[in-house]
């Protein structure tokens, strides 16, 4: 069984959500996972700001606003009798139930409920139109079968405890229809798996029914070896392994979801990044295979910024690092590259809410100096310790560039360098030429 993940401009226009059956083969048993109409839920995040604002006169406009709009879709996808009615009837539903939000008081519990009905919405709405037309499909209540604990961690035991009754009672169906993006917590809440989550959850229910492949259709002709934005000439990726695509998480997140690669590494689900406009292209695939011994990738993260703690109390001594990741540990602030020297050492951040904080506490370690602006340049690939060379080639390539830190070795996968956010472009282009051409 595959599953097969939609995103939000995938179904953004009633003629988009139409031509998804020119992708979807109804005769294959398969899930749809879809995201809200894009727009949706950027709408929906702004009502409910105005409502935990208190602010209900412009909340109810809002809403009343987005309701006018799902009209005019249903108007265009559903023009006909019965369905029309049907259509109507949902979004009529779930627009009189977020009114209904506006009367009570409006609290973060609320707030996840209304962030919920964009799913909620495209997901029936596509169901009516497949019945329209005559295409058999069952729709699966997501919040029935996805979870995250205390931790917002995901629970795939509780999706295959839950999603395979479903689909046993349905022997017979081939296409399924489910909400990305919505779960509940461990309090049984309606919650949500952060931005762009639906990527996640095609993974999850992947990972939950052991699925043939995971299809991530969006639109762009998968991740490319380069920021196309900033080079030309950038090609997509034919092929990454999941250790690889884990490395690039952090940086392709307008393309995929951070999280989603690791549920399929776990259960070695293959994930496909397929182009909606483009279904024949061949996008990436992420499995455990890769051609070995190539550079695969450069991606880069802007925003980042370095600290550096120097102090002769570091030298033979032990305990000095954990003292100073706990800090970071206390005002809940990831590091992301780390390099060290006997008496100093440079760590980067890109959550600076705290750092000032931060700072106070580490100058109680030795002197503290911050550097802004600065962004990672990420190459990755499979640099395997018996491999050589690859090293030599990044610095060759950015020989003429002021770099602030190096990173190689945390894994075979990745080599990272730090610049001045002003040399990125630079960088990027030098790498590429040097690396791709
Ligand atoms: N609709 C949600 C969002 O806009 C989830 C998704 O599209 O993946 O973040
Ligand atoms: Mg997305």
């Amino acid at each position: 069984m595959k599953i097969l993940k939609f995103g939000g401009t995938s179904v953004g226009s009633p003629e988009r959500m139409k031509k998804l059956l020119d992708i979807i083969d109804p005769t294959e048993r398969q899930i749809v996972v879809l995201s809200a109409v894009s727009g949706t839920t950027n709408s929906l995040v702004e009502i409910s700001a105005k409502l935990l604002n208190e602010d209900k006169q412009k909340g109810t406009e809002l809403i009343k606003d987005l309701h006018e709009k799902y009209n005019a879709f249903v108007a265009e996808l559903l023009p006909e009798g019965d369905f029309r009615e049907q259509g109507q009837e949902v979004v009529d539903y779930h627009f009189n139930f977020l009114l209904s939000l506006t009367l009570d008081v409006f609290t973060p519990i609320e707030e996840k409920v209304v962030l919920a009905q964009g799913e909620l919405l495209s997901t029936t709405l596509y169901h009516v139109y497949l019945k329209s037309i005559n295409v058999p499909s069952v729709l699966l209540p997501a919040l029935d079968f996805m979870k995250i604990d205390e931790d917002n961690e995901p629970d795939i035991p509780y999706t295959t405890q839950h999603l395979t009754p479903f689909l046993e009672k349905n022997p017979e169906t081939r296409l399924f229809i489910t909400q990305g993006f919505i779960c509940r917590n461990s309090f049984g809440e309606v919650d949500n798996l952060r931005r762009g989550g639906s990527d996640y959850t095609a993974s999850l229910l992947g990972a939950a029914i052991m699925a043939d492949e995971v299809q991530i259709w969006t639109d762009i002709d998968g991740m490319h070896n380069n920021d196309p934005r900033i080079v030309k000439g950038t090609r997509p990726i034919s092929h990454l392994s999941f250790d690889e695509a884990a490395e690039l998480a952090y940086f392709g997140a307008k393309i995929l979801h951070p999280q989603s690669v690791f549920p399929a590494q776990k259960y070695q689900i293959p994930v496909r990044l397929l182009n909606t406009m483009e279904p024949k292209a061949l996008g990436t695939v992420i499995s455990t295979e890769s051609e070995k011994g190539k550079i695969k990738s450069i991606a880069a993260k802007d925003g980042i910024t370095a600290i550096k703690i120097q102090s002769s109390r570091m030298l033979l001594a032990y305990g000095f690092l954990r003292r100073i990741f706990e800090i970071f540990e206390r005002y809940k602030t990831p590091i992301d590259m780390i390099t060290t020297s006997e008496v100093a050492v440079s760590l980067t951040i890109d959550f600076t809410d705290n750092l000032n904080a931060i700072i106070e506490e580490l100058n109680a370690f030795g002197t503290v100096e911050i550097d802004q602006d600065q962004t990672i340049i990420c190459v990755v690939g499979d640099f395997g310790a018996e491999k050589h060379g690859y090293a030599a080639k990044v610095l060759d390539s950015v020989k003429h560039i002021p770099v602030r830190m190096i990173s190689y070795g945390g894994s075979e996968y990745n080599i990272s360098l730090l610049v001045g956010t002003g040399n990125k472009t630079e960088a990027l282009r030098s790498l590429h030429n040097r690396i791709f051409e």
